[in-house]
């Protein structure tokens, strides 16, 4: 039998190591999907162990595995079973490979799917009651930030992989994106992304993955984070009516921050707005975007939804269209 190794799990069945892997396959990176493969099994069980503890009735959801580096790494924690969500299908072979390898030992079962994430029905691939989820991912830097929006949202909603509160998020990001997601008040790094993940989780900064360790180099470095859903998240207003307003407020970051805040509403009236719901929601408008605290966008995301529930029409205000009303892809 394949026997315990100390600290990493099960030891796994003889396998081609990852660059014989690539090699055999041909799985050269593509350029364009910004694919950068990582070869390093300390830094794959290293991103695992940021996981924390993995359960064996635990389900793991890996996005982009690739050819297979953190899964195998996944793999010697022993989850109940492993969704893997590939958009490429050359590496299905490889991670073929892996399934049959591991599936004897009778403990994981791995189910490999081709797509893309963004569109993948998680919710149905996860039924209730599956037991808790772990989403790991080493993803291109554009898809991870779209796809933490869009679980951020599911999360708000309850729903698809967040319908249990104890799902865990591990994604690598940018560095500096990863530095913003966890960005305190104050912080030169503070955005939108800041407030939106502080909200609903509590984002943790692992550690960061310097270029080089990528195969091939990316040119910047690389940041682990861990995002934990809060037991009880900061508001129950819609997600997107916050983001909204966050988007706003930071569209002029060095300037106050009732600036930004303006332009959810139209110029006619603008001042004497701003002023009554900065007052209601208790906020300094003359602090800067990100001297604000979640507490504070969450009140002026509040004093905003209550006022637009009695002027409907100000939702669909666009302030980039001065001349024609459109219905704008902002509107709420
Ligand atoms: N996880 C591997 C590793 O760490 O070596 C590969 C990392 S590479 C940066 C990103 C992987 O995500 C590639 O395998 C790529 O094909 C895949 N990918 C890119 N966009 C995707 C999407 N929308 N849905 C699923 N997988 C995607």
């Amino acid at each position: 039998g394949y026997g315990l190794v100390a600290g990493s799990g099960v030891r796994l069945p003889p396998l081609p190591t990852l660059r014989d892997i690539v090699k055999l396959y041909k799985l050269q990176a593509i350029k364009q999907l910004s694919q950068n493969f990582l070869m390093d099994e300390r830094l794959t069980d290293k991103i695992v162990r940021a996981v924390g503890r993995i359960d064996v009735n635990d389900v793991v959801l890996e996005v982009g595995p690739g050819p297979g580096g953190i899964t195998r790494s996944i793999l010697r924690k022993q989850p109940r079973r492993l969704i893997l969500v590939e958009k490429d299908r050359r590496f299905l072979p490889s991670l073929e490979l892996l399934k049959e390898c591991v599936e004897p030992l009778g403990q994981t079962t791995v189910d490999i799917h081709q797509g893309d994430i963004l569109r993948f029905p998680i919710g149905e691939v996860i039924p209730d009651g599956s037991g808790r989820i772990h989403l790991i991912g080493n993803l291109p830097f554009a898809i991870s930030t779209r796809l933490l929006i869009n679980w951020l949202e599911d999360l708000s909603l309850r729903r698809k992989a967040f319908r249990r509160p104890d799902t865990t998020m591990t994604l690598t990001f940018q560095q500096e994106v990863a530095e913003r997601i966890c960005a305190p008040i104050d912080h030169s790094q503070r955005c939108r992304l800041s407030v939106m993940s502080q909200i609903w989780t509590q984002p943790v900064f692992k550690f960061t993955i310097p270029g080089k360790a990528f195969v091939p180099k990316p040119e910047v470095d690389v940041g682990v984070v861990k995002l934990i859903p809060l037991k009880h998240p900061k508001t129950d207003l819609p997600f997107k009516l916050v983001e909204k307003v966050c988007r706003h407020t930071f569209s002029m970051r060095q300037k106050y921050c009732r600036r930004g805040y303006g332009t959810l509403f139209p110029e006619k009236d603008r001042a004497d707005i701003i002023q009554e719901l900065f007052e209601l929601a208790d906020v300094d408008p003359l602090a800067r975007p990100f001297q604000l605290s979640v507490e504070e966008y969450i009140r002026l995301a509040k004093v905003y939804h209550d006022f637009i529930e009695k002027n409907p029409e100000v939702a669909l205000y666009d302030y980039r269209a001065p001349k024609v009303k459109v219905n704008s892809n902002c509107a709420v």
